[in-house]
């Protein structure tokens, strides 16, 4: 679609910046911003063609866009997939996964520690159409293949995960997925392509969440599947042409920018996580620090080999407590004394952002669920960005010296 004007074998540092769709006749270097809804047509049969998508071209912003393809193109080269699909948010691409992929009957294995959001869309929207999903325990690979069933279509899982950090072997997972006929889906917003490339390792398809580190500047909503080209064509996009939650041109153009600089972003804010997290360790009034670049991280070794040997820019540490009423109290106190990091829910920012999972991401689950993903009142998040690393240190030392 898009590389032909560029030779074969790029490194991919050269791709985030150049893959995307030809220029327009005008020769723009940077790429150009097609804020349009509807395209004209130079005939009534090309129209007619177009819309039977019997041939290429763009009729309306729903179907397809310039901008939006370009940086499907680019998200697809740095996953070292076929194709991408872009969507309105990252929730939006799991919704489309599963309107896509699933119906009534079909099973679904999840890890239990995904992304907040994500466990709902399972456990009760997709629930509505009679889709059942089984939650299972991220690491432990034998109770995924324990749960498996005839009806089983789609295994789920993130890694690492929010906010524990916890890593689980994306081709180990592929494997019991693909020797029951089902799909592995890997959610890559907290590695991205830059540590972690999913579909090298047999995953079917790589969940997006734009938002956080493609972006990586904090300002528009975005999300995208990665697949191959006939699973884009055949698969999702009669899906989405249909139901709507495509991701906005100007979206995909902050997008497009975001990835240009992804690389030494996260490779930056990585380095800054990791002193993060040794300093952190550190402290006496921290009980624990989940960070898959520590040596006491569980899963360390299987980060390091999986993740271009790197642990990533987020972590998450508990706070020393005697019980669950203090250790709210006391993670409150660590975030309302900061005065540089920001207290802010997202991630993959260039600032720094802090977060109380209990009461915001996972703030919907139940008691029950929040246990059995081992969110405590105690634990802090941390989407480590590009502030001096002392300045951060300094920051939540404020809170943490008073107790
Ligand atoms: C944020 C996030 C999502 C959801 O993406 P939105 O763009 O907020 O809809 C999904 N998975 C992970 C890991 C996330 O961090």
């Amino acid at each position: 679609m898009n590389s032909h004007t560029l030779p074969e074998g790029l490194h991919s540092d050269t791709l985030a910046v150049r893959a995307a769709l030809e220029r327009s006749q005008h020769g723009e270097n940077s790429e150009a911003l097609y804020l349009t809804s509807g395209y004209v047509q130079t005939s009534a049969a090309t129209s007619a063609a177009r819309f039977a998508m019997e041939e290429d071209g763009f009729t309306y912003s729903r179907v397809g866009n310039p901008t939006v393809a370009s940086m499907e193109v680019r998200l697809a080269a740095l996953e070292g997939t076929e194709a991408a699909i872009a969507t309105a948010s990252g929730m939006s691409a799991i919704l489309l996964l599963g309107m896509a992929l699933l119906k009534a009957g079909d099973h679904v294995i999840c890890s239990q520690s995904v992304f907040g959001s994500v466990i709902p869309m399972f456990s009760r929207e997709f629930a509505k159409f009679g889709i059942e999903t089984t939650f299972v325990s991220q690491t432990d690979v034998q109770a995924w293949r324990d749960v498996l069933r005839p009806t089983t279509r789609l295994l789920f899982a993130e890694t690492p995960t929010n906010p524990l950090t916890e890593v689980c072997d994306i081709r180990a997972l592929a494997d019991i997925a693909h020797n029951a006929g089902a799909h592995l889906a890997v959610d890559n917003c907290f590695a991205t392509p830059v540590l972690q490339q999913p579909a090298a390792l047999g995953a079917d398809f790589i969940i997006h969440s734009g938002t956080k580190f493609l972006d990586g500047q904090g300002r528009v909503m975005a999300g995208a599947i990665c697949c191959t080209q006939k699973q884009r064509d055949e698969l999702f996009l009669p899906v989405i042409r249909t139901a709507g939650m495509v991701l906005a041109p100007f979206n995909a153009w902050v997008l497009l920018k975001g990835m240009e600089t992804l690389s030494i972003r996260v490779k930056a804010q990585s380095a800054n996580a990791l002193a993060l997290a040794s300093w952190l360790q550190e402290q006496p009034q921290v009980a624990r620090v989940h960070y898959p670049g520590l040596a006491s991280h569980a899963q360390h070794a299987l980060a390091m080999r999986q993740q271009s040997g790197c642990g990533g820019a987020v972590l998450s540490f508990e706070v020393v407590a005697p019980d669950v009423d203090t250790a709210r109290q006391r993670a409150f106190h660590v975030l309302d004394s900061m005065r540089v990091v920001s207290l802010c829910t997202n991630l993959g920012d260039t600032k720094t952002l802090a977060a109380h999972p209990a009461s915001t991401s996972h703030g919907r689950l139940s008691e029950a669920q929040r246990q059995a993903a081992g969110i405590g009142q105690g634990l802090i998040r941390v989407a480590v960005g590009l502030d001096h690393i002392n300045d951060i240190t300094a920051d939540l030392a404020r809170g943490l010296q008073t107790f």
